[in-house]
């Protein structure tokens, strides 16, 4: 029977956060510096992954994400990949910046990858160096490339916009998109952590909008499109031919109806909702456990006390200074 939580939302849908390493230190998710990453040792296992999406298998999982910190940094991806498909999961997503995409795209497609989602904020190197700090856009963009010959269709690119800095590029992404067939999301900064971008800085998806229909038709799609939070319009203009934009807004208007998902932190935590800091300590309860008949059984009973627990709904706000307080890279955007 298919996992249901307290608000009676089927959850099909379970995010893996691999690692919370990254070659990237983007603005809105961690710092510059003085990063102190968590120790290998506390990071669970593949095998581990491996018994806890085996019970999720049995209740009707439809798709798995792997994201992190950057996923592509955990070695032995293709092989975890491997054994999801091997317990039946047919659809297995990978959020990532791209920069190891060039060295890695052909092997996850033969893993079984089914979907890749791309950080993109910027088509300049020196914005895209200011929000990712790091330098190689050229990589990012070969990554794409490489995923495309690789055989991944409708690659999602995820946009944060920030005011000042990258607000000035919204058609150009667009433009980008619709060129190279991907689907772009501009996703609105979300208040998380203690990335140093904050309320004024963020520009609700409405201003996106708006700025988006001064320069060519935006309509709505009456369909919902794709399991995620992204409300689709379609974007047109004499240069761009129709193409599908998508909106992820935590703020100005709430998805949390269609909430499907639950996470699962690189150590173990598993978490109901992205923006709620309670935890079940998964890893611990299954070490203390001997037998994986007996580990299986401890995985059930603290899904069903994570969903039992789990909210209707986020409450996000910019009136205080952080909602949550693990940073994105940590939970696993
Ligand atoms: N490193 C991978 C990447 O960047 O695609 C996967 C992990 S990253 C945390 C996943 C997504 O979270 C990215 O698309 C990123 O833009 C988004 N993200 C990170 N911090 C965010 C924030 N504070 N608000 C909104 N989106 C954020
Ligand atoms: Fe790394 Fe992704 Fe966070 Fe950027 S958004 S710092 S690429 S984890």
């Amino acid at each position: 029977m298919t996992f249901r939580d307290a608000s009676d939302r089927e959850i099909t849908y379970l995010r893996i956060s691999l690692t919370d390493r990254c070659n990237f230190r983007c603005v809105y998710c961690m710092p510059d510096e003085n990063m102190e990453w968590i120790p290998r040792d506390e990071i669970l296992t593949f095998e581990e992954l491996e018994l806890i999406v085996s019970v999720f298998a049995k209740h009707n999982l439809k798709r798995i994400r792997l994201t992190g910190g950057e996923p592509l940094l955990r070695k032995g991806i293709c092989d975890l990949i491997r054994r999801f498909r091997n317990l039946g999961i047919d659809e297995i997503a990978l959020t990532t910046n791209a920069f190891l995409l060039p060295k890695f795209a052909d092997a996850l497609k033969k893993a079984g990858l089914t979907h890749i989602n791309v950080s993109f904020d910027s088509l300049e190197p020196d914005t895209f160096k200011k929000i990712s700090r790091n330098q190689k856009l050229d990589r990012v963009l070969d990554g794409l490339q490489s995923a495309q010959d690789a055989g991944f269709e409708n690659i999602k690119l995820n946009s944060v916009i920030i005011r000042g800095i990258n607000d000035h590029e919204i058609l150009n992404l667009v433009t980008f998109a619709a060129e190279r067939k991907h689907i772009l999301r501009f996703i609105e900064f979300m208040p998380i952590g203690l990335g140093t971008v904050w309320g004024d800085t963020s520009v609700p998806l409405g201003e996106i909008r708006q700025k988006l229909s001064e320069q060519g038709n935006l309509v709505p799609e009456k369909k919902k499109m794709g399991m995620g939070p992204a409300r689709y319009w379609t974007f047109s203009s004499n240069s761009i031919s129709p193409t599908p934009i998508g909106f992820i807004s935590a703020l100005s208007s709430c998805f949390c109806d269609d909430c499907n998902r639950i996470r699962i932190t690189p150590t173990g935590g598993l978490r109901a909702c992205l923006a709620d800091d309670r935890e079940e300590d998964l890893a611990t309860l299954i070490r203390a456990e001997k037998t994986d008949a007996d580990k299986k059984r401890v995985v059930e009973e603290t899904v069903h006390r994570a969903l039992a627990a789990k909210k209707p709904s986020h409450d996000f706000t910019f009136d205080e200074e952080v909602n949550t307080l693990k940073r994105m890279h940590a939970i696993g955007g």
